[in-house]
């Protein structure tokens, strides 16, 4: 028999080659696409075959034996490798983690993709003597206990539980006393059964005709106002996709911030999406995923990682809520969703619109350069008015605790009438420092340079950078003085709340007060009924939500974003602000929203009144084109940490001698980051910048194996960031 060919595996490790490996001998040849088990090391790995080919650069002699095919047929086609190969390139990151980061878990570990659907059954009425079974086969014996418990089990399950239970499951088959199934594995394709919405508006069916015309790829940004019904010119483009048999992928920042999608769908279309989301067990994560593989889910819903799903009829790409930034991952494989939505769309041919009120300065630019269509939906649907914008002179009026005046009286108003309020604090704990009133002493994190947070119904301080706590100390360390919480958090605003308003319904949504499974469902729902009068909370609550109630919106503090030191800084404030008052009188009613300032002077404010989002982010983008940051340049940062600072350091400057000199190419650093130090690690970084998008990712793919063989990069931990979101 002639030799089998060489396999070129990519393995999930972080090193940016492939592993060549035998094809297993007198088996059928794993197909491209293909997940194998190789070993790696001592240890055994799940890899996926990228490439046969009949040599091999390394002596026969080297190569280990692939082991094991563990699919029949290829899991990845064509398509869906290529997507995996660019963002490998694009991200210079290792193929092998990118295939990783694309798969379910259980994939990943070597699941078979059909699933085991096999159960053992106890079978009733046996009367069996648990006692005496457990003196003569104790294992059977706690075998045939779970059962009886628990009922029928998937054999995954007890696999978990108890190893080598085949042969005690076989052994009470034979006694009669269970018994294996199988479970119809049959997944039904969904079924649309759609019903009629609202007749759109001029403006909405304008967006919807110029996304059908494009026939194959078109980057269509739906730049619509908070309320403006971007979410019905979705469900008629979903629709006519699923009329033409094709599926749809829709990208959301968070699932579990906007339920209401999900079951607006569902509601519209007679069949509830298939859903990938972090909250998923590992098994629902599998099903999804399979069914958007095989083609049976018409449309799958998910955050950023559903990106890499195959969807074999893909005829429709949706990015809701485009500007959020959970579309980036910031840690590992750092892509843009969003980024590689559009990609697929491109190599796909398909068309992908790209919704938000408040469009990133990377999307408008492509916007005026005319890659990118501009859909605009610049009036609320149904009638509803925009809200009115007031602005509140915090230098002008007294506050309690953070409160002010002005804002006191709004709520008496609202409320008064019927109305929900929500008060936005992007800050949660009850505040953000604990200082000493005679000397000034402030309560720091001992591992990072930061502050910690005040936390009083927990007792407890808590650094929000490493999470270390500890109990709130009863009087100063240095001078034994009193102890006070400075400032203000969404805690202490919801206590303010409960003792201002004692019989208004009070809900407060933040990461601490959601944490509970479920708890962010039911408080949403609170706000979504109206039975909550006051909502407080963080970002959490500007997302996507429709509250018919509400409708007064107060922004506690906004100069927090005022003076920050990323270029972003305005881009990210106005989005927050906007994005916030947007859910204010959605319906029949009008909306206010309060901003409490101190720098009501500030230029940005009289932009954003002027000339709303739309004025700041042109400004903006001004700005940026003068100064060349991005849109108008590409930048990539390669951070480090280590324990010692000099360490870090040392990696980046190692990094810098390798891409200096390279044409169009400008760096700067390295130099400590801006919170140089988190969680006991000291960290840097250094910043690649270019005009020419090739320029940097030319260094940057000669940099990554550089570092990856260097020995100072081993005494720190480093990464490689393009297009980065934060420059800290
Ligand atoms: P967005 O997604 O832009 O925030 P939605 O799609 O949620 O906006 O629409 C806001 C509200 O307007 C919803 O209650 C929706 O049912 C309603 N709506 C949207 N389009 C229309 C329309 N053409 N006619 C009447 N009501 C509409
Ligand atoms: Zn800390």
């Amino acid at each position: 028999m002639s030799q089998p060919p060489f396999l070129h595996v990519a393995v999930a490790v972080p090193l940016s080659t492939t592993f060549d490996y035998r094809a297993p001998p007198d088996a059928p040849l794993p197909p491209v696409g293909s997940r194998v088990r190789v070993p790696f090391g001592r240890r055994q790995e799940t890899g996926i075959v990228l490439r046969h080919s009949a040599n091999s650069d390394l002596a026969p002699e080297r190569l280990k034996a692939s082991s094991t095919a563990l699919d029949g047929a290829a899991l990845l086609e064509a398509d869906d490798l290529w997507l995996l190969r660019f963002t490998s390139d694009y991200y210079h990151h290792p193929i092998g983690e990118v295939m990783a980061a694309a798969l379910p878990a259980m994939l990943r570990r070597g699941k078979p993709l059909r699933g085991d659907s096999e159960r053992l059954a106890p079978i009733a009425g046996k009367g069996v003597d648990i006692d005496a079974l457990a003196r003569r086969a104790p294992k059977q014996a706690e075998l045939y206990a779970l059962l009886e418990e628990r009922g029928a089990l998937a054999v995954d399950e007890i696999a978990q539980r108890l190893p080598h239970w085949r042969r005690y499951a076989s052994a009470l088959a034979d006694k009669g006393l269970v018994r294996f199934e199988t479970t119809a594995a049959v997944d039904a394709a969904d079924t649309p059964a759609v019903r009629p919405g609202p007749v759109l508006n001029a403006d909405q069916a304008a967006a919807v005709a110029a996304v059908e015309k494009s026939g194959g790829f078109g980057t269509f940004v739906l730049d619509g106002v908070t309320g403006s019904g971007k979410t019905e010119v979705y469900l008629k483009l979903i629709e006519s996709t699923l009329a033409r048999g094709r599926q749809v992928l829709v990208l959301v920042p968070e699932i579990g911030l906007t339920p209401q999608l999900v079951s607006r769908f569902e509601a519209r279309l007679g069949f509830r999406p298939a859903a990938l989301h972090s909250s998923l067990a590992d098994g629902e994560r599998l099903r999804a995923w399979r069914r958007a593989h095989g083609g049976k889910a018409a449309i799958l819903v998910g955050t950023r990682s559903a990106v890499f799903t195959p969807m074999p009829n893909l005829g429709l790409v949706i990015v809701d809520e485009e500007h959020d930034h959970s579309f980036k991952q910031q840690e590992g494989l750092r892509y843009s969703a969003r980024d590689l939505a559009i990609v697929r769309a491109k190599r796909r041919d398909v068309p992908v619109v790209l919704g938000s009120a408040t469009p990133t300065l990377e999307v408008l630019k492509h916007c005026d350069d005319g890659s990118y269509e501009r859909l605009a939906l610049p009036k609320r649907a149904g009638g509803a008015e925009p809200p009115v914008l007031r602005l509140i002179d915090q230098n002008r009026y007294a506050s309690r605790d953070g409160v002010s005046g002005p804002l006191l009286d709004a709520l008496d108003k609202h409320l008064g009438d019927g109305g929900q309020a929500l008060l936005f604090l992007n800050r949660r704990g009850f505040a953000p420092t604990l200082i000493c009133t005679s000397c000034g002493y402030v309560a720091e994190c001992h591992r990072c340079d930061a502050r910690m947070t005040v936390h009083a119904a927990n007792g407890e301080l808590r650094c929000h950078h490493c999470g270390a706590r500890r109990p709130i100390e009863s009087e100063c360390p240095r001078c034994t003085g009193n102890l006070k919480p400075l400032g203000e958090g969404t805690e202490r605003l919801e206590q303010l709340l409960t003792s201002a308003y004692p019989e208004r319904r009070i809900v407060r949504i933040d990461s601490d007060s959601v944490q509970a499974k479920g708890a962010l469902a039911d408080a949403l729902e609170l706000a979504a009924s109206g039975e909550a009068d006051i909502l407080v909370g963080t970002q959490m609550l500007s997302k996507g939500h429709h509250f018919r109630r509400l409708t007064l919106v107060g922004v506690i503090n906004a100069d927090q974003g005022l003076f920050g030191s990323d270029f972003r800084s305005d881009e990210r404030l106005a989005q927050s602000i906007v994005q916030v008052a947007g859910r204010a009188g959605r319906e029949e009613r009008r909306g206010e929203v309060l901003i409490q300032t101190s720098y009501p002077e500030h230029p940005f404010w009289q932009r954003l009144f002027d000339a709303g989002y739309a004025g700041v982010a042109a400004d903006a983008l001004a700005e940026r084109r003068a100064t060349g940051w991005p849109p108008y340049a590409h930048i990539g940062l390669v951070r480090a940490s280590a324990h010692r600072r000099h360490d870090a350091l040392a990696c980046l400057a190692f990094a810098r001698r390798y891409v200096e000199g390279i044409g169009g190419l400008e760096v700067f650093g390295p130099i400590d980051a801006p919170m140089a130090r988190r969680a006991g690690r000291h960290r840097a970084q250094l910043l690649l910048r270019s005009g020419d998008r090739r320029a940097l990712h030319g260094a940057l793919g000669n940099l990554r194996p550089a570092l990856e063989g260097a020995k100072v990069s081993r005494r720190a931990r480093w990464s490689i960031d393009v297009d980065p979101v934060q420059l800290f």
